[in-house]
Protein backbone atom coordinates (compact mmCIF):
# COMPACT_ATOMS: atom_id res chain seq x y z
CA UNK A 1 0.00 0.00 0.00
CA UNK A 2 1.28 3.18 -0.70
CA UNK A 3 1.62 6.48 1.57
CA UNK A 4 -1.93 7.81 2.12
CA UNK A 5 -3.06 11.62 2.92
CA UNK A 6 -6.60 12.61 3.77
CA UNK A 7 -7.47 16.49 2.41
CA UNK A 8 -10.26 17.99 5.08
CA UNK A 9 -12.22 21.85 4.56
CA UNK A 10 -12.11 24.03 7.39
CA UNK A 11 -15.52 23.76 9.42
CA UNK A 12 -17.21 27.11 10.23
CA UNK A 13 -19.74 25.74 12.29
CA UNK A 14 -20.16 24.25 15.71
CA UNK A 15 -21.62 21.13 13.84
CA UNK A 16 -18.82 21.11 11.12
CA UNK A 17 -16.71 20.98 13.93
CA UNK A 18 -17.69 18.41 15.39
CA UNK A 19 -18.26 16.15 12.43
CA UNK A 20 -14.23 16.74 11.15
CA UNK A 21 -13.39 15.65 14.93
CA UNK A 22 -15.17 12.32 14.31
CA UNK A 23 -14.13 11.57 10.91
CA UNK A 24 -10.50 12.90 11.95
CA UNK A 25 -10.84 9.92 14.63
CA UNK A 26 -11.58 7.07 12.61
CA UNK A 27 -9.61 7.96 9.71
CA UNK A 28 -5.84 8.56 11.46
CA UNK A 29 -6.51 4.60 12.50
CA UNK A 30 -5.13 4.43 8.90
CA UNK A 31 -2.21 6.05 9.28
CA UNK A 32 -1.90 8.75 6.95
CA UNK A 33 1.19 10.36 5.87
CA UNK A 34 0.16 13.49 6.30
CA UNK A 35 -3.30 15.64 6.14
CA UNK A 36 -4.13 18.77 4.10
CA UNK A 37 -6.24 21.67 5.01
CA UNK A 38 -8.12 23.61 2.10
CA UNK A 39 -8.64 27.40 1.65
CA UNK A 40 -11.20 29.73 0.73
CA UNK A 41 -9.68 31.95 -2.69
CA UNK A 42 -9.84 35.76 -1.16
CA UNK A 43 -9.15 34.49 2.24
CA UNK A 44 -12.25 33.86 3.06
CA UNK A 45 -11.72 31.02 5.47
CA UNK A 46 -8.28 31.90 6.07
CA UNK A 47 -8.71 32.06 9.73
CA UNK A 48 -10.56 29.18 10.11
CA UNK A 49 -7.79 26.99 7.69
CA UNK A 50 -5.33 28.34 10.18
CA UNK A 51 -7.47 27.32 13.30
CA UNK A 52 -8.10 23.83 11.80
CA UNK A 53 -4.47 23.51 10.93
CA UNK A 54 -3.64 23.75 14.56
CA UNK A 55 -6.12 21.86 15.85
CA UNK A 56 -5.56 18.43 13.91
CA UNK A 57 -1.62 18.81 14.73
CA UNK A 58 -2.63 19.75 18.91
CA UNK A 59 -5.31 17.25 19.21
CA UNK A 60 -4.78 14.71 16.51
CA UNK A 61 -1.00 14.83 16.39
CA UNK A 62 -0.86 15.01 12.53
CA UNK A 63 1.41 16.02 10.31
CA UNK A 64 -0.75 18.92 8.39
CA UNK A 65 -0.01 20.36 5.02
CA UNK A 66 -2.17 23.73 4.88
CA UNK A 67 -3.52 24.50 1.16
CA UNK A 68 -2.43 28.22 0.14
CA UNK A 69 -4.19 30.03 -2.66
CA UNK A 70 -2.69 33.11 -3.91
CA UNK A 71 -5.63 34.33 -6.03
CA UNK A 72 -6.53 37.87 -4.60
CA UNK A 73 -4.01 38.15 -2.09
CA UNK A 74 -0.82 40.48 -1.56
CA UNK A 75 2.82 39.54 -1.46
CA UNK A 76 2.70 40.77 1.91
CA UNK A 77 -0.09 38.63 3.15
CA UNK A 78 1.21 35.46 1.76
CA UNK A 79 4.39 36.07 3.26
CA UNK A 80 2.75 36.46 6.49
CA UNK A 81 1.15 33.32 6.37
CA UNK A 82 4.04 31.34 5.34
CA UNK A 83 5.50 32.71 8.52
CA UNK A 84 2.44 31.79 10.74
CA UNK A 85 2.31 28.44 9.17
CA UNK A 86 6.31 28.03 9.76
CA UNK A 87 6.36 29.08 13.31
CA UNK A 88 3.63 26.56 13.77
CA UNK A 89 5.51 23.70 12.42
CA UNK A 90 4.03 22.83 9.17
CA UNK A 91 6.72 21.67 6.77
CA UNK A 92 4.51 20.93 3.45
CA UNK A 93 2.06 23.63 2.01
CA UNK A 94 -0.15 22.76 -1.14
CA UNK A 95 0.29 26.04 -3.57
CA UNK A 96 -2.59 26.98 -5.90
CA UNK A 97 -3.94 29.88 -7.42
CA UNK A 98 -8.09 29.38 -6.11
CA UNK A 99 -10.59 31.09 -8.28
CA UNK A 100 -11.80 34.42 -7.61
CA UNK A 101 -15.39 34.91 -5.57
CA UNK A 102 -18.15 36.43 -7.62
CA UNK A 103 -17.74 39.86 -7.06
CA UNK A 104 -14.57 40.22 -6.54
CA UNK A 105 -12.44 42.57 -8.62
CA UNK A 106 -8.69 42.38 -8.10
CA UNK A 107 -6.77 38.86 -8.27
CA UNK A 108 -3.94 40.23 -6.31
CA UNK A 109 -0.18 39.82 -6.80
CA UNK A 110 0.00 36.99 -8.37
CA UNK A 111 -1.89 35.77 -11.71
CA UNK A 112 -0.83 31.87 -11.43
CA UNK A 113 0.13 29.24 -9.06
CA UNK A 114 3.37 28.74 -10.60
CA UNK A 115 4.58 32.17 -9.42
CA UNK A 116 3.23 31.65 -6.13
CA UNK A 117 5.72 28.50 -5.87
CA UNK A 118 8.55 31.04 -6.73
CA UNK A 119 7.23 33.22 -3.87
CA UNK A 120 7.47 30.50 -1.37
CA UNK A 121 10.73 29.64 -2.41
CA UNK A 122 12.19 33.21 -2.42
CA UNK A 123 9.93 34.27 1.27
CA UNK A 124 11.16 30.99 2.41
CA UNK A 125 13.71 29.11 1.30
CA UNK A 126 13.43 24.99 1.42
CA UNK A 127 11.60 25.12 4.43
CA UNK A 128 8.34 23.56 3.11
CA UNK A 129 8.11 20.89 0.43
CA UNK A 130 5.81 22.26 -1.84
CA UNK A 131 3.01 20.15 -3.64
CA UNK A 132 0.78 21.81 -6.63
CA UNK A 133 -2.62 21.12 -7.98
CA UNK A 134 -2.56 18.33 -11.72
CA UNK A 135 -5.27 17.95 -14.00
CA UNK A 136 -4.61 14.89 -15.62
CA UNK A 137 -8.30 15.11 -17.40
CA UNK A 138 -7.06 19.34 -18.02
CA UNK A 139 -8.18 22.29 -15.94
CA UNK A 140 -11.50 23.51 -17.58
CA UNK A 141 -9.79 26.91 -18.05
CA UNK A 142 -7.12 25.79 -20.19
CA UNK A 143 -6.32 27.38 -23.56
CA UNK A 144 -5.80 23.62 -24.96
CA UNK A 145 -4.70 20.54 -23.47
CA UNK A 146 -0.93 20.79 -24.24
CA UNK A 147 -0.61 24.59 -23.18
CA UNK A 148 -1.99 23.06 -19.60
CA UNK A 149 0.67 20.52 -19.82
CA UNK A 150 3.70 23.40 -20.42
CA UNK A 151 2.15 24.99 -17.37
CA UNK A 152 2.14 22.25 -14.54
CA UNK A 153 5.42 22.13 -15.50
CA UNK A 154 6.03 25.72 -15.06
CA UNK A 155 5.13 25.37 -11.00
CA UNK A 156 7.43 22.35 -11.26
CA UNK A 157 10.27 24.65 -12.23
CA UNK A 158 9.42 27.40 -10.07
CA UNK A 159 10.28 25.32 -7.01
CA UNK A 160 7.21 22.01 -6.76
CA UNK A 161 8.36 19.10 -5.21
CA UNK A 162 5.24 17.07 -5.37
CA UNK A 163 1.38 16.98 -7.44
CA UNK A 164 -1.61 15.90 -6.17
CA UNK A 165 -4.30 15.56 -8.93
CA UNK A 166 -8.05 16.32 -9.44
CA UNK A 167 -10.18 13.25 -9.26
CA UNK A 168 -10.44 10.96 -11.98
CA UNK A 169 -12.41 8.16 -12.42
CA UNK A 170 -10.54 6.97 -15.33
CA UNK A 171 -7.25 5.46 -14.88
CA UNK A 172 -5.83 6.42 -18.04
CA UNK A 173 -6.10 9.75 -17.81
CA UNK A 174 -4.12 9.70 -15.27
CA UNK A 175 -1.07 7.49 -16.57
CA UNK A 176 -1.38 9.26 -19.57
CA UNK A 177 -0.63 12.51 -18.02
CA UNK A 178 2.40 11.47 -15.79
CA UNK A 179 3.49 9.81 -19.55
CA UNK A 180 2.99 13.25 -20.92
CA UNK A 181 4.82 15.24 -18.28
CA UNK A 182 7.67 12.63 -18.09
CA UNK A 183 8.19 13.42 -21.49
CA UNK A 184 8.35 17.35 -20.95
CA UNK A 185 11.30 16.57 -18.15
CA UNK A 186 8.85 16.28 -15.02
CA UNK A 187 10.33 14.07 -12.50
CA UNK A 188 8.26 14.87 -9.19
CA UNK A 189 5.88 12.30 -7.55
CA UNK A 190 2.25 13.10 -9.13
CA UNK A 191 -0.13 11.78 -6.46
CA UNK A 192 -3.51 10.96 -7.72
CA UNK A 193 -6.82 12.54 -5.84
CA UNK A 194 -9.36 9.68 -5.11
CA UNK A 195 -12.92 11.05 -4.73
CA UNK A 196 -14.76 8.09 -3.04
CA UNK A 197 -18.37 8.75 -3.86
CA UNK A 198 -20.36 9.51 -1.03
CA UNK A 199 -23.29 11.60 -2.47
CA UNK A 200 -23.49 11.12 -6.19
CA UNK A 201 -25.95 13.49 -7.26
CA UNK A 202 -24.06 15.99 -5.94
CA UNK A 203 -20.72 14.80 -6.93
CA UNK A 204 -22.09 14.70 -10.46
CA UNK A 205 -22.87 18.84 -10.13
CA UNK A 206 -19.95 19.49 -8.90
CA UNK A 207 -17.34 17.25 -11.43
CA UNK A 208 -19.06 19.62 -14.16
CA UNK A 209 -17.98 22.83 -12.60
CA UNK A 210 -14.25 21.22 -12.10
CA UNK A 211 -14.18 19.47 -15.49
CA UNK A 212 -14.02 15.80 -14.12
CA UNK A 213 -15.96 13.30 -15.99
CA UNK A 214 -18.20 10.70 -14.20
CA UNK A 215 -17.85 7.76 -17.19
CA UNK A 216 -21.14 6.72 -18.55
CA UNK A 217 -21.41 3.49 -17.13
CA UNK A 218 -20.49 4.29 -13.63
CA UNK A 219 -23.98 6.78 -13.78
CA UNK A 220 -26.00 3.73 -15.79
CA UNK A 221 -25.02 1.50 -12.61
CA UNK A 222 -25.49 4.36 -10.00
CA UNK A 223 -29.08 4.71 -11.71
CA UNK A 224 -29.82 1.47 -12.08
CA UNK A 225 -29.58 1.43 -8.26
CA UNK A 226 -32.42 4.14 -7.71
CA UNK A 227 -33.00 4.56 -4.00
CA UNK A 228 -31.42 1.69 -3.01
CA UNK A 229 -28.39 3.50 -0.39
CA UNK A 230 -26.90 0.14 0.36
CA UNK A 231 -26.72 -1.06 -3.29
CA UNK A 232 -25.83 2.71 -4.31
CA UNK A 233 -22.31 2.72 -1.14
CA UNK A 234 -21.45 -0.94 -2.44
CA UNK A 235 -21.06 -0.03 -6.08
CA UNK A 236 -19.68 3.37 -5.34
CA UNK A 237 -17.06 1.76 -2.82
CA UNK A 238 -16.52 -0.94 -5.46
CA UNK A 239 -15.61 1.42 -8.38
CA UNK A 240 -13.13 3.86 -6.34
CA UNK A 241 -11.68 1.11 -4.75
CA UNK A 242 -11.04 -1.08 -8.15
CA UNK A 243 -9.84 2.16 -9.60
CA UNK A 244 -7.28 2.26 -6.73
CA UNK A 245 -6.32 -0.71 -7.18
CA UNK A 246 -5.18 0.19 -11.00
CA UNK A 247 -3.22 3.17 -9.77
CA UNK A 248 -1.16 1.57 -7.31
CA UNK A 249 -0.20 -1.68 -9.46
CA UNK A 250 0.38 1.12 -12.71
CA UNK A 251 2.97 2.47 -10.46
CA UNK A 252 1.15 5.81 -8.61
CA UNK A 253 3.68 7.23 -5.81
CA UNK A 254 0.29 7.70 -3.34
CA UNK A 255 -3.17 7.78 -2.79
CA UNK A 256 -4.79 11.80 -1.79
CA UNK A 257 -8.42 11.13 -0.54
CA UNK A 258 -10.43 14.05 -1.09
CA UNK A 259 -12.66 13.40 2.45
CA UNK A 260 -15.45 16.04 2.57
CA UNK A 261 -14.35 15.42 6.28
CA UNK A 262 -16.40 12.31 6.21
CA UNK A 263 -15.24 8.95 6.89
CA UNK A 264 -17.41 6.74 5.74
CA UNK A 265 -16.94 6.59 2.26
CA UNK A 266 -13.47 6.75 2.24
CA UNK A 267 -12.93 3.83 5.19
CA UNK A 268 -15.09 1.87 3.05
CA UNK A 269 -12.43 2.45 -0.17
CA UNK A 270 -9.63 1.71 2.33
CA UNK A 271 -10.61 -1.32 3.53
CA UNK A 272 -11.28 -3.19 0.52
CA UNK A 273 -7.83 -2.28 -0.74
P1 LIG B 1 -2.67 27.21 -12.08
O1 LIG B 1 -1.65 26.15 -12.07
O2 LIG B 1 -2.22 28.63 -11.98
O3 LIG B 1 -3.53 27.03 -13.43
C1 LIG B 1 -4.77 27.68 -13.60
C2 LIG B 1 -5.09 27.81 -15.09
O4 LIG B 1 -4.23 28.78 -15.68
C3 LIG B 1 -4.87 26.52 -15.90
O5 LIG B 1 -5.89 26.47 -16.87
C4 LIG B 1 -3.51 26.73 -16.55
O6 LIG B 1 -3.37 26.03 -17.77
C5 LIG B 1 -3.53 28.23 -16.78
N1 LIG B 1 -2.20 28.86 -16.75
C6 LIG B 1 -1.20 28.64 -15.86
N2 LIG B 1 -0.14 29.42 -16.13
C7 LIG B 1 -0.48 30.15 -17.23
C8 LIG B 1 0.20 31.14 -18.01
N3 LIG B 1 1.45 31.54 -17.71
N4 LIG B 1 -0.44 31.68 -19.07
C9 LIG B 1 -1.70 31.29 -19.39
N5 LIG B 1 -2.40 30.35 -18.69
C10 LIG B 1 -1.78 29.79 -17.63
N6 LIG B 1 -8.98 25.80 -4.62
C11 LIG B 1 -9.11 26.59 -3.52
O7 LIG B 1 -9.61 27.71 -3.63
N7 LIG B 1 -8.71 26.16 -2.27
C12 LIG B 1 -8.13 24.96 -2.10
O8 LIG B 1 -7.77 24.61 -0.97
C13 LIG B 1 -7.95 24.10 -3.24
N8 LIG B 1 -7.35 22.90 -3.12
C14 LIG B 1 -7.11 22.14 -4.24
C15 LIG B 1 -6.39 20.95 -4.13
C16 LIG B 1 -6.12 20.17 -5.24
C17 LIG B 1 -5.31 18.91 -5.08
C18 LIG B 1 -6.60 20.57 -6.53
C19 LIG B 1 -6.35 19.72 -7.74
C20 LIG B 1 -7.32 21.76 -6.66
C21 LIG B 1 -7.57 22.57 -5.54
N9 LIG B 1 -8.25 23.78 -5.62
C22 LIG B 1 -8.40 24.58 -4.50
C23 LIG B 1 -8.80 24.24 -6.91
C24 LIG B 1 -7.83 25.16 -7.68
O9 LIG B 1 -7.58 26.33 -6.93
C25 LIG B 1 -8.51 25.51 -9.00
O10 LIG B 1 -8.60 24.36 -9.82
C26 LIG B 1 -7.92 26.67 -9.77
O11 LIG B 1 -8.81 27.00 -10.84
C27 LIG B 1 -6.57 26.40 -10.40
O12 LIG B 1 -5.58 26.34 -9.47
P2 LIG B 1 -4.09 25.87 -9.90
O13 LIG B 1 -3.25 25.99 -8.72
O14 LIG B 1 -4.14 24.59 -10.60
O15 LIG B 1 -3.75 27.05 -10.95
Amino acid sequence: MPAISFEFFPPKTEEQRVQLDAAVSRLKKSEPDYVSVTFGAGGSTLSYTDKTVKQLRQEHGLSVAPHLSCMGGTRAEIGELLDTYKASGCRRIVALRGDLPSGMATPGDFRYAAELVGFIREHSGDHFHIEVAAYPETHPQAENALADLRHFRDKVDAGADGAITQYFFNADAYFRFVEDVTRLGVSIPIVPGIMPIANFSQLRRFSEQCGAEIPRWIVKRMQAHGDDAAAVRELAADVVAELCRRLIDGGAPGLHFYTINRARATTAVLDRL
